[in-house]
Protein backbone atom coordinates (compact mmCIF):
# COMPACT_ATOMS: atom_id res chain seq x y z
CA UNK A 1 0.00 0.00 0.00
CA UNK A 2 2.94 2.15 0.81
CA UNK A 3 4.28 2.05 -2.77
CA UNK A 4 0.68 2.58 -4.49
CA UNK A 5 1.35 -0.77 -6.20
CA UNK A 6 -1.58 -2.24 -5.04
CA UNK A 7 -4.67 -4.07 -7.38
CA UNK A 8 -6.80 -1.08 -7.27
CA UNK A 9 -7.83 0.49 -10.86
CA UNK A 10 -5.59 3.66 -9.96
CA UNK A 11 -1.82 1.59 -10.14
CA UNK A 12 -3.74 -0.84 -12.53
CA UNK A 13 -4.38 1.32 -14.93
CA UNK A 14 -0.79 1.99 -15.78
CA UNK A 15 -0.73 -1.58 -17.20
CA UNK A 16 -1.10 -0.78 -20.63
CA UNK A 17 -3.14 -4.66 -20.83
CA UNK A 18 -4.70 -4.22 -18.46
CA UNK A 19 -5.89 -0.81 -19.49
CA UNK A 20 -6.61 -2.31 -22.96
CA UNK A 21 -8.63 -4.89 -21.84
CA UNK A 22 -11.11 -2.08 -19.34
CA UNK A 23 -11.28 0.02 -22.32
CA UNK A 24 -12.64 -2.61 -24.23
CA UNK A 25 -15.38 -3.95 -22.46
CA UNK A 26 -16.35 0.04 -21.66
CA UNK A 27 -14.46 2.63 -24.17
CA UNK A 28 -16.53 5.43 -22.48
CA UNK A 29 -15.17 4.92 -18.93
CA UNK A 30 -11.60 5.96 -17.82
CA UNK A 31 -10.67 2.57 -16.45
CA UNK A 32 -8.80 4.42 -13.34
CA UNK A 33 -11.88 6.63 -12.21
CA UNK A 34 -13.45 5.26 -9.03
CA UNK A 35 -16.78 4.48 -9.60
CA UNK A 36 -18.01 7.37 -6.95
CA UNK A 37 -16.64 9.58 -9.77
CA UNK A 38 -14.23 11.79 -7.58
CA UNK A 39 -10.80 10.67 -8.45
CA UNK A 40 -8.97 7.87 -9.46
CA UNK A 41 -9.46 4.79 -7.33
CA UNK A 42 -6.02 4.50 -5.88
CA UNK A 43 -4.87 3.92 -2.51
CA UNK A 44 -5.12 7.61 -1.31
CA UNK A 45 -8.61 8.12 -2.39
CA UNK A 46 -9.61 4.96 -1.05
CA UNK A 47 -7.91 5.06 2.30
CA UNK A 48 -8.42 9.11 2.65
CA UNK A 49 -11.73 10.37 0.42
CA UNK A 50 -13.54 7.64 -0.94
CA UNK A 51 -17.45 8.70 -0.09
CA UNK A 52 -18.28 5.14 -0.97
CA UNK A 53 -15.97 4.17 2.66
CA UNK A 54 -16.70 7.07 4.99
CA UNK A 55 -18.33 4.89 7.50
CA UNK A 56 -16.25 2.03 6.99
CA UNK A 57 -13.32 4.25 7.29
CA UNK A 58 -14.70 5.89 10.43
CA UNK A 59 -15.15 2.79 12.07
CA UNK A 60 -11.76 0.67 10.99
CA UNK A 61 -9.39 3.92 10.87
CA UNK A 62 -10.67 6.84 13.20
CA UNK A 63 -9.47 10.05 12.12
CA UNK A 64 -7.88 10.89 8.49
CA UNK A 65 -4.21 11.44 9.02
CA UNK A 66 -4.46 14.58 7.19
CA UNK A 67 -6.24 15.69 10.62
CA UNK A 68 -3.08 14.49 12.61
CA UNK A 69 -0.78 16.13 10.48
CA UNK A 70 0.92 13.09 8.69
CA UNK A 71 1.00 11.83 4.65
CA UNK A 72 -1.12 9.41 4.19
CA UNK A 73 2.66 7.17 3.48
CA UNK A 74 3.94 8.34 6.82
CA UNK A 75 0.55 7.28 8.53
CA UNK A 76 1.57 3.44 6.44
CA UNK A 77 4.44 3.50 8.24
CA UNK A 78 3.61 3.37 11.91
CA UNK A 79 2.95 -0.19 12.48
CA UNK A 80 -0.31 0.33 14.63
CA UNK A 81 -2.15 2.75 11.66
CA UNK A 82 -0.41 -0.03 8.76
CA UNK A 83 -2.60 -2.88 10.24
CA UNK A 84 -5.64 -0.46 10.58
CA UNK A 85 -5.12 0.57 6.55
CA UNK A 86 -4.74 -3.68 5.85
CA UNK A 87 -7.80 -4.10 7.96
CA UNK A 88 -9.65 -1.25 6.20
CA UNK A 89 -8.52 -2.02 2.56
CA UNK A 90 -9.89 -5.52 2.96
CA UNK A 91 -13.14 -4.96 4.37
CA UNK A 92 -13.26 -2.41 1.35
CA UNK A 93 -13.67 -5.72 -0.55
CA UNK A 94 -12.15 -4.19 -3.67
CA UNK A 95 -8.72 -6.26 -3.84
CA UNK A 96 -10.28 -9.41 -5.75
CA UNK A 97 -7.76 -11.59 -4.51
CA UNK A 98 -9.47 -10.81 -0.50
CA UNK A 99 -12.77 -11.32 -1.20
CA UNK A 100 -13.36 -14.71 -0.14
CA UNK A 101 -12.34 -13.90 3.38
CA UNK A 102 -14.90 -13.08 5.44
CA UNK A 103 -16.00 -10.10 6.75
CA UNK A 104 -14.82 -10.37 10.30
CA UNK A 105 -11.30 -11.07 9.46
CA UNK A 106 -8.72 -8.66 10.46
CA UNK A 107 -5.13 -8.02 9.43
CA UNK A 108 -2.41 -8.33 12.11
CA UNK A 109 0.93 -7.44 12.84
CA UNK A 110 2.18 -11.09 12.35
CA UNK A 111 1.17 -11.25 9.41
CA UNK A 112 -1.82 -14.40 9.19
CA UNK A 113 -2.44 -13.42 5.65
ZN1 LIG B 1 -14.17 6.78 -4.79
Amino acid sequence: MQTGKIGLPGYLNTIPRWREEQLEANPLRDPARCSCDIGNQDTQHVLLTCPCFTNLRLRVLGPPPARTGMTWKDWLTKPASAVKAATFILKTRLLGQFRALPNTFQASRTGNL
